[in-house]
């Protein structure tokens, strides 16, 4: 499918739950966040159907996040079901990697072909700062138990303040070359002063060239991260939706004053 300014629009981005086990500096407060009701989080069957229509309008490329998507309950069986769509040809997650030593296994054999994990350091105190709770021995364990599980290529999605040669993006990138891993570098991003830039290694922030389309764990087809337009699947169908969003999708992103990181997804 096409958009306005006649951009191919095959990727959807699919939040699966606003929840997470971390609580980063940029994404969300200490506190933790007032988590949407459960009769508001669209069902496994709700977001397979969603998923199917992208599909069949032309979606080929879809990424589960969050949120953390493996806090998500039973989340193996929606990769599962999501993996049976036919037409999907490239079948990603992106994830902390807290609790992918657990999950990688059963993710890849449920049909998840690539795991993007984020690590913006490599250094388990600043780990710990950034994260505020997060234990980076587990992320290394997750990461191995990924490739063992062949959900590859791992990509790092590595956020920084500035530029990709300040300490910690450099020491991350040293640990990516050493271990074989592509990284990214994502410039931090602030939704509300619309303020973002191109993903360094990555698609992202790209507006000319952006393919993408975003679900929310609450049912809203969003066009554009830095946009506050959302379409519900509930109120309107997924067609018409997804629809809207195509049509309604902006030349460029401006500014998001109704979404967080955590509940669209990055
Ligand atoms: N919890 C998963 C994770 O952290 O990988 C998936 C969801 S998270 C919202 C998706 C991506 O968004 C992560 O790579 C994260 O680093 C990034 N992100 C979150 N807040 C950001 C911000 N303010 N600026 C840039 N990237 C951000
Ligand atoms: Fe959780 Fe990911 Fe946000 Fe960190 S960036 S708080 S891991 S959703």
């Amino acid at each position: 499918m096409y958009d306005r300014f006649n951009r191919k629009i095959n990727y959807l981005r699919i939040s699966v739950t606003d929840r997470c086990n971390l609580r980063c500096v940029y994404c969300m407060p200490e506190e933790g966040v007032k988590l949407l009701d459960h009769k508001d989080i669209l069902t496994f069957d709700e977001i397979v159907q969603v998923t199917k229509t992208a599909v069949r309008k032309g979606v080929d490329k879809v990424r589960l996040t969050g949120g953390e998507p493996l806090v998500r309950k039973n989340i193996v069986d929606l990769v599962r079901m999501i993996g049976e769509i036919e037409g999907i040809k490239d079948y990603g997650m992106t994830t902390n990697g807290i609790l992918l030593d657990r999950f990688a296994n059963d993710l890849a054999k449920a049909g998840l072909q690539r795991v993007n994990i984020s690590l913006d350091t490599v250094n388990a105190e600043k780990y710990k700062q950034i994260t505020r709770i997060g234990d980076i021995q587990k992320v290394f364990d997750g990461i191995k138990a990924a490739r063992e599980a062949g959900l590859e290529p791992i990509k790092i999605n590595c956020v920084i303040k500035n530029n990709s040669q300040e300490p910690d993006a450099v020491e991350v990138a040293e640990f990516c070359r050493k271990n074989d891993l592509k990284v990214r570098f994502i410039k931090e991003m602030d939704l509300e002063t619309g303020s973002f830039s191109i993903v360094e290694g990555g698609f992202g922030g790209d507006c000319a060239h952006c393919n993408r389309l975003r679900l929310t764990s609450d049912g809203k087809i969003k066009p554009c991260l830095f946009s506050d337009l959302g379409y519900s699947v509930r109120e309107l169908g997924a067609e018409k939706a997804i629809g809207l969003a195509l049509q309604n999708k902006p030349k460029s992103g401006h500014s998001n004053h109704t979404s967080k990181f955590y509940n669209i997804g990055g």
